[in-house]
């Protein structure tokens, strides 16, 4: 059964206040994006990468990130939409056939291969998984005044990362449905769980699967890169 990765790099990254794409920004000596791609380059299990990067940094992306290794899993470079929905269905409609698709952000270069594949062995069974951790803290839920209205049982929260993986046919029809709707869905496992009425099953990840969102977190990534991981 194929296994295909959408790694999205669309996006404009202005919480990180840095004048390029977060995922460019170099991070243990090598661009965010290429760690990110690495990842699932060496994995067996997988078969292609579909890239989604933004139009005017298709060059640049070839240029300065796909040449500095062989990166022959990358088998397409797709154009980047307005929003993250819209990057993740440019890419769906790039893939064909059967068999499973990880949509991952190109911003989360930790996340590990062992954490995939038990992904991957879980949403082959329940064609729906996404990685994610216990919280930490307290969560409250409030109105629009700040109001708390209720504080969940932090026991059943989990906060959710990428991948998330999904029968591809599955993902496609939910994305599908999804002009229907006035609603903003940020979390493709979201449309799953609300447009296809699909149970979604939660894998347990690790915390260092951050997404490099914010400048503090680079200063965690080169800590996560020295003391944390194998390369
Ligand atoms: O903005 P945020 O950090 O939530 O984006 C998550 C991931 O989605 C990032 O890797 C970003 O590059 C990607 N993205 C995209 N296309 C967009 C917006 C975000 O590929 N239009």
């Amino acid at each position: 059964m194929e296994i295909n990765v959408i790694v999205l790099a669309a996006g404009m990254g202005s919480r990180m206040q840095h004048h390029k794409n977060k995922q460019f920004i170099h991070l243990a000596g090598y661009p965010i994006l290429f760690h990110t791609l690495m990842v699932f380059q060496k994995m067996k299990a997988i078969h292609n990468i579909f890239l989604v990067v933004r139009e005017d940094e298709m060059s640049y992306v070839e240029k300065n990130i796909l040449t500095l290794k062989d990166f022959s899993k990358v088998i397409k470079m797709v154009k980047g939409g307005k929003e993250r929905p819209d990057s993740v269905y440019n890419a769906l409609k790039c893939i064909e056939g059967e068999g499973l698709v990880l949509i991952h952000d190109g911003a989360r270069p930790f996340v590990k291969e062992e954490d995939i594949l038990r992904l991957i062995q879980v949403a082959l069974e329940s064609k729906a998984a996404v990685l994610g951790v216990p919280v930490k803290d307290t969560i409250k839920s409030v109105d629009a005044n700040h109001m708390v209205i209720k504080t969940p049982d932090r026991s059943l929260l989990w906060t959710v990362q990428t991948p998330q993986a999904f029968e591809l046919n599955l993902i496609k029809q939910a994305y599908e449905k999804r002009y229907a709707y006035s609603k903003d869905f940020w979390d493709d496992a979201m449309l799953v769980e609300e447009l296809m009425d699909h149970d979604v099953k939660m894998v347990e990840g690790s915390y260092e699967n951050i997404k490099i969102t914010t400048p503090s977190d680079l200063a965690y990534g080169e800590w996560i890169a020295k003391n944390l991981t194998d390369d």
